[in-house]
């Protein structure tokens, strides 16, 4: 350990060179002990960790010292009417928010109790906007018009990269003489990022050479990945899914200690008015809450959160009870690849039955994505039912701050 620890000391052996030299458990061991020496911070439970560190850092990590723990819940059974989510559900949820859970569970229990909400995937690809410079502006559109007719030369280009993705499509956005090309893509069970990034650069090398166009950056910001936008919102990224349903007078008063009309007001103000006069893209109450809580237990890419909150929330007052729903544009969700094969999240998914590819491919996420619309729709239901009956404080004060 010493001679190590003296050479990382002189940079004769680099901090990120450890597992050329060790195997892996050794590296990470040392690794930590060094960062343990320079800072003289102790770093015993970041040490103690039980899945393989092997697959970690080959894919998911680099300089790892150890893992950081987020307890894991569960809420459910949710009962789910999908066409690919059918049956009942328990969410595995990792979190720190006391309140969540028990938040999200209060949502389930009504969602079951009235019988099961309908789920349903709208449409789904992952996307990649290479940004290209033409000479001016009608060189732009003459890119253009070059990639509308040629999407087959791109899809020829893309699948030698990959055997599960395929591209589907290819939309150009001009900023006077930048073409941006928003290429789509079928990711089957990846969420797919890795995957159309290194399918885009080919296509993108094919434009460059048939139109003169410079390419500029492989990701141009119209893909948009991991920042809230307004063309994910409109035109989807990812999955694009919805769930509903229709919850008795009975269950809302039974459960949510409220009635469906204060419910439906205080959708309608706090989430339609309230978001519209905000200028938010989220209109829904907390849909972030689940989703970052699902992604984090099922090895999805944390950063995805951004996306997953534009969601609309919508409750409707009708005969003997109210109609919820939530709308999700992009929802990016894999059950290979990224932080998937971690042995913990992997677990997880099992727990949902879509752990590693489907049969047929595509089917894991596909079923995965409707589930995380229901949880929302749990989610939302419960947080409005909470905050009708004045319910919200309370349930943080007695839940999320326990005694010291
Ligand atoms: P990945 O781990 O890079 O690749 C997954 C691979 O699994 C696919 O490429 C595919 O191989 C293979 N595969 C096996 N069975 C499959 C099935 N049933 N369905 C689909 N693919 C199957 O994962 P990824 O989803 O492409 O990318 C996710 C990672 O990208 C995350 O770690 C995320 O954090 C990261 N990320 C990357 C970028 C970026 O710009 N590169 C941006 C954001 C996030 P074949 O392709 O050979 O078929």
């Amino acid at each position: 350990m010493d001679h190590y620890l003296d050479r990382l000391k002189n940079g004769t052996l680099k901090l990120h060179a450890l597992e050329k030299e060790l195997p892996v458990q050794e590296a990470v061991r040392v690794r930590r002990a060094f960062i343990e020496r320079e800072t003289g911070v102790p770093l015993p439970r970041i040490g103690d960790f039980t899945f393989d560190p092997s697959r970690a850092v080959q894919r998911n990590i680099e300089n790892m010292i150890g893992a950081v723990q987020i307890p894991l819940g569960v809420a459910g059974p949710l009962h789910l009417r999908g066409d690919h989510a059918q049956g009942q559900f328990w969410l595995p949820l990792a979190t720190t928010e006391g309140a969540l859970v028990a938040s999200v569970n209060r949502g389930c229990v009504a969602i079951t109790r009235a019988g099961g909400a309908v789920v349903r995937l709208i449409r789904e690809g992952m996307t990649r906007a290479p940004a290209f410079a033409a000479r001016d502006v009608a060189h732009a559109v003459e890119v253009v018009r070059w990639v509308e007719g040629n999407l087959p030369r791109l899809q020829e280009a893309a699948a030698a990269t990959t055997s599960h993705g395929r591209l589907t499509g290819a939309a150009c956005y001009l900023a006077g003489p930048t073409v941006f090309v928003r290429l789509e893509f079928d990711t089957k069970d990846a969420m797919g990022m890795n995957m159309v990034t290194i399918a885009s650069e080919k296509a993108a090398g094919v434009i460059e050479q048939e139109t003169g166009a410079r390419l500029i950056a492989l990701s141009g910001n119209m893909c948009t990945d991991k920042k809230p936008a307004a063309i994910n919102m409109i035109l989807g990224r990812g999955k694009s899914v919805v769930a509903g349903i229709q919850i008795p007078e009975a269950v809302v008063q039974g459960v949510f200690k409220t009635t469906g009309p204060v419910l439906a007001d205080v959708n309608y103000r706090k989430n339609l008015l309230g978001s519209a006069r905000a200028g938010s893209l989220g209109f829904n109450a907390h849909a972030a809450n689940i989703i970052a809580a699902l992604y984090l237990a099922c090895g999805q890419d944390a950063a995805h959160v951004v996306e997953g909150s534009s969601c609309i929330t919508t409750v409707e007052q009708g005969e003997g009870g109210v109609y919820v729903s939530v709308t999700l544009p992009a929802v990016q969700v894999g059950t290979v690849g990224g932080g998937t094969g971690l042995d913990t999240q992997r677990e997880a998914l099992a727990l949902l039955g879509v752990a590693g590819g489907g049969d047929p491919p595509g089917s894991h996420a596909r079923k995965f994505a409707e589930i995380v619309a229901g949880g929302v729709l749990a989610g939302e239901l419960s947080l409005l039912g909470a905050l009708a009956a004045h319910h919200l404080a309370r349930a943080h004060r007695d839940l999320g701050r326990g005694k010291a």
